[in-house]
């Protein structure tokens, strides 16, 4: 043990030009506790800084980088969750969108469910359920159901449309 410290040891201590925990040399005791010292890395003298004032800064500052980070972050999902706002705007807008669609899928299982080939329409043809029906202004259509005497329910793609025919 080197007993208590004296002029001229080396000891940490915290720099305020360095703003750092840096290497000192001690310049003056007043009654056994280090009143002066000198940074070894940038030669001022300047009173002592106990290090672990310096640590503690130090710890806080972490702290509070990574305060900053997580407020980002939560920065971040706020700005997603405004973003899917509008998303949500974009649904209510497009209400008549959603029935086309729901339309369009139906017509889509209905042409998924027949084998049979698309016929060119006429009012004059017999249809039966299930005939795929090619019409000059509405597509391609399913037959849904006949209703005689003369005329049947066709889905297209637009929706369901009743057209004459000779059932
Ligand atoms: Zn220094």
């Amino acid at each position: 043990m080197a007993g208590l410290p004296g002029p001229g040891d080396r000891i940490e201590a915290r720099c305020t030009r360095c703003n750092d925990v840096t290497g000192h040399v001690i310049v003056a005791l007043v009654g056994g506790e280090i009143v002066k010292v000198e940074c070894c890395a940038c030669g001022s003298v300047h009173k002592y800084y106990p290090p672990v004032a310096a640590k503690q800064s130090q710890a806080k500052n972490t702290v509070c980088r990574v305060r900053a980070g997580s407020d980002r972050k939560e920065a971040v999902s706020t700005a997603k969750a405004a973003s899917s706002a509008p998303g949500s705007t974009r649904n209510t807008l497009s209400k008549t969108q959603k029935a086309v669609l729901e339309i369009e899928q139906a017509w889509q299982r209905s042409m998924n469910q027949t084998l049979a080939e698309a016929r060119p329409y006429s009012m004059h043809e017999q249809f039966a359920v299930g005939d795929v029906v090619e019409h000059p202004k509405f597509g391609t259509g399913v037959v849904q159901e006949l209703l005689p005497p003369d005329k049947m329910q066709i889905l297209f793609r637009d929706g369901n449309k009743l057209l004459r025919c000779s059932c």
